[in-house]
């Protein structure tokens, strides 16, 4: 029984990573078809969803510092308030018990339930948390796109791969693939829409198979890139031991394939790695990011550390500061380890001290910035093509875009540039963003569509 929403006015939060950020599109979506209105903010909306990420331990304590505002604010004016995503996933009737101004719980797989669990949340606490996406459902209709003219498209979900501190088999679920078909007519939507840029997502976006033809990740992409109208096509979260002669061939083959991996390492040390149930060597990452940047012409790599995990030693540490030297990521997202339940990381003891943990953060971050600055700084006068995001938070006037390699480059323009092609002029660097100005040329005229 699907409920009707219409006179009711949704608000969605999203934490954590692309893939919520596409789930929170669809949920927005879903409900919008059910009949509601989009509210500005928790403060004008009758249905509050939060999407929420359970990756790290620091993940879940910022949910819940903003559902103690929620619940102040609830309080004030009443509304339907209910948690989607990891953390409703893993600890799913829990939530209830321990926060009950909350009214529903529902896992990432219940998406298209929530017209009619929100109809049942106002009346008693309802927990869906079963594993089954239904991918087939998920079409245009019900995508909320935040920017038309960047489309994420998500081909598959969940992780069979247990790596010793990830929570999310456990969120997700085991690995399920959507129909190519659909991931196609989804393409087409998408450029009818206005996209000029796709981000394919999933958790482990390279073991992509289709359940009907059994065409893998390299083929998927053939047949995107293939697809008329798309610019640039972006691909996240890539595992190193999925990653297939097959799928360079595949990105060398195209021009739409951005110049820009993120290829998660998590640690420098094999010793670390193999605690990690990572399935690949120090070595074999090495040899791949070299067979990577020999066939894809200016490949820049971001990359995913993880210090502190348990039995890590100096050496293990420096031999993760020695690999980021080799490599020379553009970019890096790094962490302390924290346990997270129902990991195999959580039964074994977290034996590296808060202050060295806390040490090797710092030591290593610093490290990247020294690599970073020398990269961006290579960029200086070169004239590179951007796809405008929109106004830069550096102030007035000042407009950001990325770059094909995925960098932020913020620069002065008249007008504000979002979801235009211009090309600008790069006259300086920082370690995290280039900056310049809009340099008249060809690109300029390439307007978002329609
Ligand atoms: S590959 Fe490992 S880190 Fe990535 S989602 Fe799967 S279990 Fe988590």
């Amino acid at each position: 029984m699907s409920a009707s929403l219409a006179g009711l006015k949704v608000f969605v939060r999203t934490f954590g990573c692309q893939m919520n950020e596409s789930d929170s599109e669809h949920i927005t979506g879903v409900l919008v078809q059910a009949g509601a209105s989009r509210a500005s903010g928790p403060e004008d909306a009758d249905i509050v969803v939060v999407n929420t990420c359970a990756v790290r331990q620091k993940s879940e304590e910022k949910l819940y510092s903003y559902l103690g505002r929620l619940s102040r604010l609830k309080k004030k004016r009443p509304f339907i308030l209910g948690l989607a995503g990891c953390v409703a996933q893993v600890r799913q009737a829990g939530l209830i018990e321990k926060l009950p101004f909350v009214d529903f719980v529902a896992g990432p797989d219940s998406t298209l339930d929530l017209p009619e669990i929100v109809g049942r949340a106002a009346e008693a606490p309802v927990v869906r948390t079963d594993f089954g996406r239904d991918w087939r459902e998920i079409g245009a209709g019900a995508t909320c796109r935040e920017t038309p003219w960047s489309a994420f498209i998500p081909v598959m979900e969940g992780c069979d791969n247990f790596c010793a501190y990830c929570i999310v088999p456990f969120s997700r679920g085991r690995e399920k693939f959507r129909p190519l078909p659909n991931i196609l007519g989804e393409v087409r939507a998408a450029v009818e829409a206005g996209a000029l840029e796709l981000q394919i997502l999933g958790q482990n976006v390279n073991s992509y198979r289709d359940p009907q033809s059994g065409i893998g990740f390299a083929g998927l992409l053939d047949a995107v890139t293939a697809a008329p109208g798309i610019e640039w096509v972006r691909f996240i979260t890539s595992h190193p031991k999925n990653f297939g002669d097959d799928i360079i061939r595949a990105m060398a083959a195209s021009p739409k394939v951005c110049p820009a991996l993120h290829l998660p390492l998590q640690s420098g040390s094999t010793r670390v790695l193999e605690r990690m149930n990572r399935g690949y060597t120090r070595e074999d990452y090495l040899a791949l990011v070299g067979r990577l940047k020999r066939s894809v012409p200016g490949l820049l790599l971001m990359t995913d550390v993880i210090v502190g995990f348990p039995g890590e030693t100096e050496e293990d540490f420096e031999a993760t500061c020695t690999l980021l030297r080799e490599v020379g990521f553009s970019g890096i997202f790094s962490f302390r380890y924290s346990p997270r339940p129902l990991s195999a990381g959580a039964a074994i003891a977290d034996d590296v001290p808060l202050e060295v943990k806390r040490r090797r953060l710092i030591a290593l971050q610093s490290l990247q910035k020294t690599i970073q600055t020398e990269i961006y700084r290579s960029f200086v006068g070169q004239d590179l093509r951007i796809l405008g995001t929109g106004p830069s938070p550096k102030g007035a006037g000042r407009f950001s875009g990325r770059t094909s390699g995925n960098l932020v480059v913020n620069f002065d323009a008249s007008s504000d540039p979002s979801g235009r092609f211009v090309t600008v002029r790069i006259t300086g660097s920082g370690p995290y963003s280039l900056h310049g100005a809009l340099h008249k040329g060809a690109d300029s005229d390439i307007i978002h569509r329609p």
